[in-house]
């Protein structure tokens, strides 16, 4: 379809934002008071309340990274290990702190981190291990864990993608060392930019309150009674990597509907699950959408040769799709970070599509596209 009309598009991700949103940044604008005060302590309270620990919000999922490893103590002459099929944004956290990421390769089933491979990675100097949720799941994370206690390492959660997801009936986040979350403007729930690191571990929390506002010692607090912080000490480095009034209220208002929102994203994985079920070359991934609040739908497809041209046919009939991602130890800045090779990153990456998913796509949509995919298989 030559000259299909913008609006007809299937996108593959797209803010979902109503009224209630805009109203809430309309209030914040009336009320003059733009940077972090009553809308990111009433967030934080929310997100708390959700997690069941405390959340303490920032500028975006890569600065929670950033913070969470700095508040561990990670820093130049550590390792963190991480699987190579993830945002560079995991990378680049770990990166800013100094310290090197390890590329991981990965559980080929599930995408995401093999702990038996990062295990032959361990030297020394590992300090810590990043699982990331790939499009929402967890994977082996019991085991994650048990590796990391034996080797006494921080774990701190890339639940970027994993916003609502729950495993062993508790929730991501609501258990565990520490999870990060993102609310970019296509994440399970957004605040336009946005992230918050969760912890129960309280010297982690406080240290993260005062990096995010430049190591101004508790001028969270000041900022949350109406006051600032005229004197004070600061005894580390911090960065300016506070969450705004005018994110946060979009984000409560995100948090209140996210219950129909997960529950939209569910049901259209699970409608594609089951119009590709039985394919014999494209195969979705193993996951459990009664637990799994998925960011993205991937699938592999068996010796796909050519996805760039799959690709463009597909937008010909209006379907946007996407791959996540390029391996990071593919980019020039970590060509360094796997010792030795990935096999099983590499293999698989040429394979995987993401196709659209969003909480106002609908089943029809859902069922053109598996139409679309296979005619074109
Ligand atoms: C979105 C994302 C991040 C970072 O979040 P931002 O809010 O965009 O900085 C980190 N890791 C993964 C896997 C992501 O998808």
């Amino acid at each position: 379809m030559a000259g299909l009309k913008p609006g007809n598009l299937i996108r593959l991700s797209k803010s979902c934002v109503g009224e209630a949103e805009k109203l809430a940044v309309m209030g914040v604008l009336d009320r003059e008071f733009l940077g972090m005060g009553a809308e990111v302590q009433q967030f934080e309270q929310a997100l708390t309340a959700f997690f069941g620990r405390p959340a303490v919000c920032v500028v975006n999922g890569t600065a929670a990274l950033q913070l969470a490893l700095q508040a561990c103590g990670i820093g130049p002459g550590d390792e963190v290990l991480v699987q190579s099929l993830t945002y560079v944004a995991s990378f680049q956290a770990i990166s800013a702190t100094g310290a090197k990421a390890v590329a991981c390769d990965l559980d080929a089933g599930t995408l995401t981190l093999d702990w038996r491979d990062a295990e032959k990675r361990l030297t020394p100097r590992t300090k810590a291990v990043m699982p990331v949720h790939y499009s929402g799941g967890v994977g082996a994370l019991d085991e994650i864990y048990a590796f990391a206690r034996k080797h006494s390492l921080r774990v701190i959660e890339d639940a970027a993608h994993a916003f609502g997801t729950t495993h062993q009936g508790k929730r991501i986040g609501g258990f565990g060392d520490i999870a990060c979350f993102s609310f970019d403007g296509i994440k399970n729930i957004t605040s336009g930019e946005g992230g918050c690191i969760v912890t129960d571990d309280a010297d982690v929390l406080r240290r993260i309150q005062d990096a995010r506002l430049l190591g101004v010692e508790k001028d969270t607090e000041k900022r949350y009674t109406g006051q600032r912080s005229w004197e004070f000490d600061v005894t580390a480095q911090g960065w300016r990597y506070h969450m705004s009034n005018i994110m946060a209220a979009i984000g409560i208002e995100q948090l209140k509907r996210f219950p129909q929102m997960a529950e939209a994203r569910q049901q259209l994985a699970r409608r594609y699950d089951e119009l590709l079920h039985g394919h014999e070359r494209i195969q979705a991934l193993p996951r459990d959408y009664a637990i799994v609040v998925p960011h993205i739908y991937v699938v592999r497809i068996q010796d796909l040769r050519d996805r760039k041209m799959l690709q463009s046919r597909l937008l010909e009939q209006g379907i946007q799709t996407g791959m996540h991602y390029q391996p990071n130890h593919w980019l020039s800045l970590y060509r360094d970070s796997a010792a030795s090779p990935l096999p099983l990153t590499d293999a698989v990456f040429p394979e995987l599509l993401s196709l659209p998913l969003h909480p106002d796509l609908d089943k029809i949509g859902v069922e053109h596209i598996c139409a679309r995919l296979k005619e074109l298989i």
